[in-house]
């Protein structure tokens, strides 16, 4: 037995062994290593042997190591594997390698040699490696989200920023900055809002919860950016003691709300004035047949006076017709400006068949007298409820228009009819309005009811728009019949009274 041993080369022993071991000189040159140790690190022997041990270790920790390795050679003793002696070596593809090892000093003439025995401290490098892909995805995200992080603690007043935080504050250089300093970068019209904010977080009694938008000047070139800042105070004790939040630059955000609500003004600007315009116009087209009716009348009164014999019944007559039409253009107006200032609709129980026939007077009135009206009623027609007054407007319209059409063509005879009759059930009475004029073209019938569009040469375009807005606000509809075989067919409906 004691043979054997004396027989057994150390290099025997040393190659046998299931554990990595390592033999480094005094100077710590690898003098050996063995093949377990050769396994773990991936390297050939014949690339260690004469390299120094520390060119095994990390980079980083080679500072470190050569201290400890002075250490241990001023006094070399034995260290067991797990008494805490670690060391980060690579292994030949460059990877980290965090080792348990043990130390032990041979003594051979005159010379310490090191024998090193290791193995990897598999489980903790893994968490380590978990924390560093953890921390590595926290700050991918925090660049993509464009997060700074910021943790302010109560009782030393500092706040501690992180990288993102220190380029906003301008402060490349300090992770901590006094919270004097940290308030100093905030524009002085948000302080006091944000400081609301805070103290309102830091009551024990809230959820701790801290939102807040401000501007901060960079100190280092003047620049303004908007944050928003969204944190959390923990409590200890009872009392708060730290702020722990996120902030993000939200600059770009706040420039085009800025841009959005200049835009949103100059829209309601131009809708004002398209508003005023629209007014202007509606008041005209009121005014229009009622002035040029009075001028007629007052023609005709200047022109009696101007001769020898007038007759006095005469001119009481035109003079009456000034009057009548001064007081419906009042009326009009009147009645206009309830509708557009959407004033209560007042609504009454109507016959439509006298709506017609006085819409029809009027028109007469107005010097449009030489058309042939052809009436259609169905029997029993209920009553409709409406703005009498309103749906005079809109016949009077339909009628003038029907009659300016057919003008434009050479008929011995301008006829217009109007059929009165009950839709769904007898929920609705509908009215349709035909003459024998020349029709739409379809293009034209597109655009009838649009504000402002007109082919006359001194139309103004608002008669059918107001007529539609007209029957609308009295619960009907009023259309085209795009399909009509001959001249222009419009419908309107309205509620009936059952
Ligand atoms: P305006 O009479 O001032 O032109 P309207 O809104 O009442 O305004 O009419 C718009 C346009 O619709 C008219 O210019 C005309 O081209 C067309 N229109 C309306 N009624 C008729 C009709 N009965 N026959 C042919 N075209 C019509």
């Amino acid at each position: 037995m004691i043979n054997a041993i004396k027989e057994l080369s150390f290099q025997t022993v040393f190659d046998a062994a299931a554990d990595a071991m390592l033999l480094a000189d005094g100077s710590g040159r690898i003098v050996w290593i063995n093949d377990a140790a050769q396994r773990l690190l991936g390297y050939q022997k014949s690339e260690l042997i004469g390299l120094a041990l520390e060119m095994l270790v990390t980079p980083r920790y080679r500072k470190q190591y050569r201290y400890y390795q002075k250490l241990f050679l001023n006094k070399p003793a034995r260290r067991a594997l797990n008494a805490g002696i670690e060391l980060i070596a690579l292994n030949c593809e460059g990877k980290e390698l965090l080792l348990d090892i043990s130390l032990s000093p041979i003594k051979v003439k005159q010379q310490v040699y090191i024998l090193m025995i290791f193995s990897a401290a598999k489980r903790r490098l893994d968490a380590e490696e978990a924390l560093r892909a953890s921390e590595e995805r926290l700050r991918l995200a925090k660049q993509a989200a464009d997060l700074g992080i910021f943790d302010y603690d109560f009782k030393s007043n500092i706040v501690y920023l992180d990288e993102q935080m220190r380029k906003l504050w301008g402060k490349q250089s300090e992770k901590t900055v006094s919270y004097d300093e940290f308030v100093a970068a905030i524009h002085p019209e948000d302080r006091a809002a944000r400081q609301t904010a805070i103290e309102k977080a830091m009551d024990p009694a809230s959820t701790g919860e801290f939102k807040a938008q401000y501007r901060i000047i960079n100190p280092s070139n003047g620049s303004e950016r908007w944050i928003s800042a969204r944190g959390r105070v923990y409590f200890e004790d009872g009392y708060p003691n730290r702020l722990i939040g996120i902030t993000r630059d939200i600059t770009e955000q706040k420039k085009s709300q800025k841009k959005l609500q200049v835009q949103r003004g100059e829209t309601e600007n131009i809708l004002k004035q398209q508003v005023a315009v629209r007014t202007a116009s509606a008041i005209a087209h009121e005014l229009n047949q009622p002035l040029a009716a009075i001028s007629a009348y007052s023609e005709v009164v200047l022109h009696a006076l101007n001769s020898d014999n007038f007759s006095a019944t005469n001119l009481k007559r035109a003079l009456e017709g000034c009057v009548e039409q001064t007081q419906r253009a009042g009326r009009s107006l009147h009645e206009l400006l309830a509708f557009l200032q959407k004033g209560e609709l007042v609504t009454e129980r109507a016959n439509l068949n006298d709506v017609i026939h006085e819409a029809l007077n009027i028109v007469y009135d107005d010097g449009y007298g030489r058309f042939h009206p052809v009436l259609y009623l169905e029997q029993n027609l209920p009553d409709v409820q409406c703005n009498r007054i309103q749906i005079q407007k809109v016949l009077i319209n339909l009628f003038r228009n029907a009659v300016e059409a057919m003008r434009t063509m050479d008929l011995p005879i301008l006829t217009i009819i109007t059929k009165l009759q009950t839709i769904n059930g007898k929920d609705f009475a509908m009215v349709v309005v035909q003459d024998s004029g020349p029709g739409l073209d379809p293009t034209v019938a597109k655009r009838i009811f649009e504000p402002f569009f007109t082919t006359k040469p001194s139309g103004i375009g608002m008669g059918l728009a107001i007529s539609r807005a007209l029957i609308e606000a009295n619960g009907g509809q009023l259309w085209l019949d795009a399909n009509a075989i001959t001249g222009a067919k419009f419908h309107f409906t309205l509620p009936a009274i059952s």
